[in-house]
């Protein structure tokens, strides 16, 4: 990376240093904007208008009201600053050789290229798990995490719609893997990628996966709308990020999900 060696040779003065650290904050706010704006309006536009009424029968709850989609954009725009600027603290532990994002495949090569990508998913959905329970104790709730459920049916906006507190506990999912791990920067994008996908596709408030899915021996195993969907619906169980596990371990998996997710796609037996 180029400004590795600008950083380490250049002699910095303080306003050249924050004039730096400002090009990566406007940097990493379009970046992110560009990646969320694109999957939350790609999923927005495609589930709740072009196909709205061909997926009207598999509605989960309501359609959110276009007042919910502001509120859900508003607390969007806040959760981007967020994630920008822990975005410039990640870039400054690299610059100065406290994290490790490589460019080239060759330091340690293909196998661990697609394990860090597997693992990073495995550890996401744990952290949140866990930072989602705390979440839901009573402070936390009352004061933090009751902004994301006031979407009772949400919209895929509402992937983003944290307080900035939650927004933080959030971003900090990648800095404390490289703390740990070396992560090849296309692993960061593509785990970027998926997790703003599937975080709008969750909010989606339609079930677009197909009948059978909830109750196949590995498809079962993934989350679904009708799952994280529930969650809003009764802000208790159904806790999971991309896995069903964590929720039938620790038994909080709300009891009716699978017959929920039949009825929804028209494959309940009467
Ligand atoms: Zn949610
Ligand atoms: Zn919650």
């Amino acid at each position: 990376m180029e400004f590795l060696q600008v950083w380490h040779t250049a002699p910095w003065s303080d306003v050249q240093a924050w004039r730096w650290l400002a090009r990566v904050f406007t940097g990493n706010v379009v970046q992110e904007a560009l990646f969320y704006g694109a999957a939350a309006s790609l999923i927005g536009v495609l589930l709740h208008g072009v196909l709205r009424r061909r997926l009207a029968r598999r509605l989960i709850g309501q359609w959110p009201t276009a007042a919910d989609v502001r509120r859900e954009m508003t607390y969007s725009l806040s959760t981007l600053l967020v994630f920008a600027a822990v975005g410039v603290a990640v870039v400054a532990a690299v610059v100065t050789g406290r994290a490790e994002v490589y460019v080239q495949v060759q330091p340690y090569g293909w196998t661990w290229l697609v394990l860090s990508f597997v693992l990073m998913l495995l550890w996401h959905d744990l952290y949140f798990y866990v930072t989602h329970r705390l979440l839901h104790t009573r402070w936390w709730f009352r004061r933090v995490h009751g902004v994301h459920h006031r979407s009772r049916h949400p919209s895929p906006w509402a992937a983003y719609a944290f307080h900035p507190l939650e927004a933080l506990i959030n971003a900090m999912v990648v800095p404390l893997a490289l703390v740990v791990i070396p992560l090849h920067v296309g692993v960061l994008l593509a785990f970027t990628a998926h997790q703003v996908l599937r975080n709008a596709h969750g909010h989606a408030a339609v079930e677009t996966m197909p009948a059978g899915f909830s109750h196949h021996r590995l498809w079962g195993h993934f989350t679904t709308t009708t799952h994280h969907h529930m969650h809003h619906e009764t802000a208790k169980g159904n806790y999971g990020l991309w896995f069903t596990w964590w929720d039938r371990w620790m038994g909080t998996e709300i009891a009716q999900y699978r017959q929920r997710f039949d009825e929804v796609t028209g494959s309940a037996t009467p």
